[in-house]
This record gives structure tokens, C-alpha cells and sequence, in this order.
């Protein structure tokens, strides 16, 4: 069977860091608001531990990371300045944000530092090099360092300079953080405590395929939710109104019922939906049957019944993984079944993982992250885990045991 990391990996813990020079990736691809502030500095905090274990060692942190999609130019905005100060502000210490992230400059300043020193270096992706993993871009930023430490779990599904490239050229071990993700994801897709549930949700099955895939022979209960339940709905013979139907994948949502059923999976669909005119806020909605969607309505979320019937489910469960919102929560009216399930999670007696950007984003925004096991940073890098694929930047790294 396919697992998370094929191999294990050296962390930080397994090498000897003291007054070294330490390039770290990490992951502050922080959202920002529309004065270009700092919305949510969930990832910046997430990545303190690692910081500050070399910190505390007397190494010389040299940290990158890219922030939202520059295109490889330089966006004033997306200067990693403001992200140092927070940084700065949390460690209760200087983060010196400099202006490039490969150069003369930038080598003179990591030649200055002495150890316990911080600097940022620029937003990665203001360079197109950092997407194609040009070679000499990997040599600009290796040569910076005597170590790689991996700890952005987030990037950890792209084959970028920063992610793939620079591990090829130094002794590359995982950060605090990485490592934390790993084990969180292989102890539920390896060792779960039993009943396993899953809960996938979000707009599109297409989307989540290759997770609904491999983690059916996996788990006890599967509950499907969101917009992709309308797919499955079809495939049961149910009406869906104006809902987006895939009907390409039809035939997919086939073999992953004939998949459950051969497992002896219970596949659990909702009962009941909360119907709309449109999916905006103030659009009329009510709560009708599955079976009975009318035809000019379009699913906005679960029902009250299907929130109930989720909740009792769960609360049974050792451990849930939960993909994907149960309707459109982003407009209020429709993120009751997501907030339902959120609170299921939140008050269950076992282990909880949340992986996904707009499932985290839901789980923070309703208040429970600090209730759940584990929130993920990563969104994309979540479900690549999740459908059980080896995550580029991981496999990159040095295995466990070598000199
Ligand atoms: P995640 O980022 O957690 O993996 P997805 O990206 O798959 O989740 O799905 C998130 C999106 O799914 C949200 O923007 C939400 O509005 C949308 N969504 C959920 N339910 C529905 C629905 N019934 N119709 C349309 N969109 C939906
Ligand atoms: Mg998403």
C-alpha cells in the first residue's frame, strides 16, 4: 500500500545545527486583507518552533517562502517586509527582511550574521526561477547555506527551486512543522483508531477523485457533503435542480459506490439539503428532501436532518478526516451544515484532522481549530497526502539513517 512517506526522514532533531548557516523553506504565504495587511497569521505562528530550535542553537536562520502569485516580477505588495515584522514581533526578536533572495546583496548580509540571527529573505516567486527550478537559481540560494530545512508543509506538492532543487545540493532535513503534518496524516491513513470516518465536502468531485479513491478501503463511514454531493445524488437516480452536475463523472461516482459497497463502507449522503434560487446571500432558500430538489433550485448546503444524522455518526467515531465544506459558507446562511460538522468535530472524543484551504479556513473562522488534533497548514499539499501520493519536497530530503 501507498503510504505517506515512503521512507523516513531526517528532521532537524537527527543533525547537529549549532553555528551552522540554515536556509529554511518555509511556508508564510500568509492571506493578507485589502489594506494588504496580515489577515490570518496561522502559518507565520506555525512556523515558530522550528525557528526557534535554531534559534536557540546558535544557528544562522536564513529563512524563504513565497507569498500569493507574483508571476516572477517584483509586486510591492507582496514584499515580504511585513511578514518579518510580524515575525519579529512573535519571536520577540530582529528579522532583518532583505531585499532579493539570490545576489551579491543577499550574500553579504548572510556573511554579517552570527549566530542566533534571522533574516528573510525576499518573496521566492519574485523570481520566475523559483516555479521552473532553473539550476542556477538553486545555486544561488544553496550556496547561502551548510544546511536545507524543509518546513513548509504547504509547498510541499510543487517541484520548485526552493522545494526540490536546493535539497539536491545540501545535507536536507524536515522542520518541527513538516514533520508534525507527516505524522498527523500517516497515523490516520496508517493507524487509525476505529471507527475511521471521512468527510469530503467542497464544490467539485473532480476535484477529489484520487482522495475519494484512496481513502475508501481506508475508513469505516464515508460522508460526501458540498456541491459534490449532487454528482452522487444523479448517480442514485435523484433530480439536482440547477446544482452543477458533473456528468462526466458519473461514471467515477459509480465505481467509488461499487467500491464502498464492496468494502463494506458505508457511504452516507444527505438526507436532506438546503435548497436556493441562486447562491448569493438573500437568495430565497428552504429545506427540502434529497429526492425532492425542485428543478429551478441549486443546492446551497446540508439539511438540518442531514447535520443531525452527520453529528450522531461522527460522535461515534475514534477518528475523522474531513475534507471540503458541507455548502457554500463563505455567505452565512448556507455555512450552518459546515459549522455543524465543525462542531461535531470539535466535540469529539478522538482524533480529529482537518486538511484543505477553504475546510481550514472554515474551522478557523468558526472559532474551533484550538478543539480539533490537528488543523493542516496546507491546502493542496493536504490533498496530495491525502489521495496518497509521495509529496515532492519530501521525498527530496534525506532519509533516516544515512551518514
Ligand atoms: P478545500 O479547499 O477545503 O479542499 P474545496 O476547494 O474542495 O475545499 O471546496 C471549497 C468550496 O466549495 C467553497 O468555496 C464552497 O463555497 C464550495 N461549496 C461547498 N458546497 C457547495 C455547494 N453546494 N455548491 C457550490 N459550491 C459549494
Ligand atoms: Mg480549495
Amino acid at each position: 500500500m501507498q503510504n505517506v512517506i515512503t521512507r523516513r526522514k531526517k528532521t532537524i532533531r537527527d543533525i547537529d545545527v549549532r553555528g551552522k548557516r540554515v536556509l529554511v523553506r518555509a511556508d508564510l504565504n500568509v492571506p493578507l486583507d485589502d489594506d494588504g495587511d496580515i489577515a490570518d497569521d496561522t502559518r507565520i505562528r506555525a512556523s515558530l518552533p522550528t525557528i526557534r530550535y535554531l534559534c536557540e542553537r546558535d544557528a544562522r536562520v536564513i529563512l524563504c517562502s513565497h507569498l500569493d502569485r507574483p508571476q516572477g516580477v517584483v509586486v510591492e505588495r507582496l514584499r515580504l517586509a511585513l511578514v518579518a515584522n510580524r515575525l519579529s514581533v512573535l519571536l520577540n526578536r530582529p528579522v532583518a527582511a532583505l531585499r532579493d533572495c539570490v545576489g551579491p546583496e543577499v550574500e553579504s548580509a548572510v556573511a554579517a550574521m552570527s549566530g542566533g540571527d534571522i533574516v528573510l529573505l525576499e518573496n521566492l516567486r519574485f523570481h520566475p526561477e523559483e516555479k521552473t527550478g532553473d539550476p542556477a537559481f538553486v545555486e544561488g540560494l544553496a550556496g547561502l547555506a551548510d544546511v536545507y530545512v524543509n518546513d513548509a508543509f504547504g509547498a510541499s506538492h510543487r517541484a520548485h527551486a526552493s522545494v526540490v532543487g536546493v535539497p539536491g545540493r545540501l545535507p536536507a532535513v524536515a522542520g518541527l512543522l513538516l514533520e508534525k503534518e507527516l505524522d498527523a496524516f500517516t497515523r490516520i491513513l496508517q493507524n487509525p483508531e476505529r471507527p475511521f470516518a471521512a468527510v469530503i465536502g467542497g464544490a467539485k468531485v473532480s476535484d477529489k477523485l484520487e482522495v475519494l479513491e484512496n481513502i475508501i478501503p481506508r475508513v469505516d463511514l464515508l460522508i460526501v457533503g458540498g456541491g459534490m454531493a449532487a454528482t452522487f445524488f444523479a448517480g442514485r437516480g435523484y433530480g439536482t435542480g440547477r446544482s452543477r452536475l458533473e456528468a462526466d463523472r458519473l461514471d467515477a461516482v459509480g465505481r467509488l459506490e461499487a467500491k464502498a459497497a464492496e468494502r463494506g463502507v458505508r457511504l452516507l449522503l444527505p438526507p436532506d439539503v438546503v435548497v436556493a434560487e441562486r447562491l448569493e446571500a438573500g437568495s430565497p432558500a428552504v429545506v427540502v428532501p434529497a429526492a425532492e430538489i425542485p428543478e429551478d433550485r441549486v443546492i446551497a448546503d446540508i439539511g438540518p436532518g442531514a447535520a443531525d444524522e452527520f453529528s450522531r455518526e461522527l460522535s461515534r467515531c475514534r477518528t475523522v478526516v474531513w475534507n471540503g465544506p458541507m455548502g457554500v459558507f463563505e455567505i452565512p446562511e448556507f455555512a450552518e451544515g459546515t459549522r455543524r460538522v465543525a462542531a461535531a468535530l470539535a466535540n469529539l472524543d478522538g482524533t480529529t484532522v482537518i486538511g484543505g484551504g477553504s475546510t481550514t479556513d472554515a474551522v478557523v473562522r468558526f472559532g474551533l481549530a484550538d478543539l480539533m488534533t490537528h488543523v493542516s497548514t496546507g491546502g493542496g499539499a493536504a490533498l496530495t497526502v491525502l489521495a496518497g501520493k509521495v509529496l515532492p519536497g519530501v521525498e527530496a530530503l534525506d532519509d533516516a539513517g544515512e551518514p
